[in-house]
């Protein structure tokens, strides 16, 4: 490698460790039958993190490790808990350092949970810490890296959270999502990244378990494209055969891939241009009682909102709020009541001028301060339905008092202060829903009861405003709901977005803005390269720009520019990339 200049990235697998377990059968993670993963029938044999000698072998390994060669970076795999542990050494620190006996993990509702969550993510991000600390000791001029798909792929048994890709010089992970959560993940780790590029891992097979069978050319150029036009940097997991060996054709065809984003990687510049954010709060990944998604489901669905419309949206996270300031607008989707000091700094965003939407249950804080409420139960069994008050109907894209907005959950009661506007109240079915012996329609539960509580609002608070819906409108996949969301934050003031693109939700469209220079990346999230797309761009610039290139073919695009925005149109076959210069 280092002949052929190519940087040495060591690997290492943190917890996961068959070895290990099998040799040191005091190390290994204990399930609730007090038997191992493996003795439960797994592959994996899990050692825990908080044994003191599993950590003393690891110091050794890591110094062997620095023995053994020379490297430029380390990863380390696995920083999560794969399953809860109730080993001697995890009962002895909660004994310690809380008192009591260890949490089973089973009654999530149990007075001690809450505290067993959060001791999860502290013993991992600890655990990280000593070995970040561990590697610098005898690498000191390696780049750490950990894996940090956890965080978006599990729940809060992982613990993993945003202060263990803090303690890496860069963010990266292997995610298996749809194209969605893909492009969640990429704004994600761009934002949580120390130092750019992010890393960004694909399999080339399509499941990881796979040894044979490559994913499509097209399949594999569309992730490598989508990756590159977030300004990732693209990794390609593949398993060495036991003989030692690779499948060329595998490399051939990914040299070709590579060589393609190759040519645009020097125009990724810049900082990637986001009106609205999102937050992911990955300390509080479980849902609210009764409810079936949480935040991060909420999350997901809301940038997809965004996307779908070509709104240039990003992700914020715990530990990266700096600059809440920048956005138009922040969504606080599905957040849970989680003592999360960063509710805090949402409070002021909105006080001191920003527009925030949030919705559910949320955060006590959120809904006494900035809504002036208090909570008052749940209202609903089990289908409910939102009903726009007659002169803001216009907001809600044909829905109506008579024809409600569904929702297949109940939804939460507040009580509001005076200066609250309602916009929408609660409305329930003529029947009980669960009742199979009364019912008004053979298959539906029509609305019928129209009550007084509020569904959606609408506040000033200082010198922004605040949007709380009671239902989680940025969820449901259906065209409407979206349209819906976009229109009570164009009824808040938030319209006048950077980018606007009328194109096919098919094509992901990412900007930059580097200096006076725009860069608009359009990728299509279909691998189907048959497929033309349409594309009429609007963007606003302080100037008229002096002109404008396609990078891909290095084309010069005619453009109008009136009121301050950029226009102009063109097709893209797969991929564009449009210089604003
Ligand atoms: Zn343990």
């Amino acid at each position: 490698c280092k002949k052929n200049n190519i940087n040495v990235v060591a690997y290492y697998s943190l917890i996961h460790n068959n070895w290990a377990e099998i040799n040191h059968p005091d190390w290994k993670m204990i399930e609730k039958n007090g038997k191992s993963a493996r003795e439960n029938g797994g592959r994996y044999g899990f050692v825990c993190p908080n044994n003191g000698k599993y950590r003393e072998f690891l110091e050794e390994q890591i110094k062997e490790m620095a023995a053994f060669s020379e490297y430029d970076g380390v990863f380390y795999d696995m920083p999560f808990w794969p399953t809860l542990c109730r080993c001697d050494a995890c009962k002895a620190r909660w004994k310690k350092e809380v008192g009591g006996d260890l949490p089973d993990g089973e009654d999530t509702r149990g007075a001690q949970w809450g505290t067993y969550v959060k001791k999860l993510q502290d013993w991992m991000a600890e655990f990280c810490s000593f070995v970040a600390e561990v590697t610098k000791k005898y690498m000191p001029d390696v780049t750490i890296e950990f894996n940090n798909a956890g965080i978006v792929a599990f729940d809060w048994t992982a613990g993993s959270t945003e202060r263990i890709s803090d303690l890496a010089d860069y963010t990266g992970g292997d995610l298996y999502g749809d194209p969605a959560s893909h492009s969640f993940a990429r704004k994600y780790f761009y934002a949580i990244t120390k130092n750019q590029p992010f890393e960004y891992m694909n399999s080339r097979c399509l499941k990881l378990y796979e040894h044979t069978v490559t994913k499509s050319k097209e399949r594999l150029e569309c992730e490598i494209a989508l990756t590159r036009a977030h300004h990732g940097a693209n990794f390609i997991i593949d398993a060495i055969d036991p003989v030692g060996t690779t499948d060329k054709r595998v490399y051939d065809l990914l040299g070709e891939l590579f060589a393609k984003e190759e040519k645009l990687e020097q125009y990724n510049r810049g900082k990637m241009v986001a009106d609205a954010a999102v937050f992911f709060d990955s300390s509080a990944q479980f849902t609210a009682e009764g409810y079936s998604f949480g935040n991060k489901e909420t999350a997901v669905a809301a940038v997809r909102k965004f996307t779908e419309r070509h709104i240039p949206v990003g992700v914020v996270a715990n530990g990266h709020t700096e600059n809440l300031s920048a956005y138009q607008c922040i969504l606080l989707t599905g957040v849970q009541d989680f003592d999360n000091p960063e509710i805090e700094k949402f409070i002021k965003y909105a006080q001191d001028g920003g527009t925030l939407y949030f919705d559910g249950r949320s955060d006590k804080r959120l809904i006494s301060r900035l809504l002036g409420a208090k909570e008052d139960g749940t209202v609903g069994d089990g289908r409910t339905y939102i009903a726009p008050k007659k002169r803001y109907e216009d907001v809600f894209c044909g829905f109506s008092e008579k024809y409600p907005l569904p929702f297949g959950y109940n939804l939460p009661k507040l009580i509001l202060p005076e200066d609250a506007e309602v916009l929408a109240t609660v409305c329930l079915p003529y029947t009980l829903p669960k009742d199979n012996f009364h019912f008004a329609s053979i298959h539906s539960n029509p609305p019928g009861i129209n009550t007084d509580v509020p569904a959606i609002v609408y506040r000033k608070t200082g010198k922004g405003a605040v949007i709380w819906s009671a239902a989680a409108l940025e969820l449901d996949e259906r065209e409407v709901f979206g349209d819906i969301l976009i229109g009570l934050l164009s009824f808040a003031g938030v319209k006048d977005f950077s980018v606007f693109a009328d194109c096919s939700t098919n094509v992901e469209t990412v900007t930059f803005k580097d200096g006076d220079t725009v860069y608009v990346n359009a990728v299509s999230i279909i691998p189907d390269k048959k497929c033309k797309y349409p594309l009429k761009l609007s963007v606003k610039t302080a100037k008229k720009p002096e002109r404008v290139i396609e990078l891909c073919e290095g084309k010069e695009i005619s453009f109008c520019y009136e009121n301050g925005r950029v226009n102009f149109s063109d097709e893209i076959a797969f991929e564009a990339a449009y210089k604003i210069q």
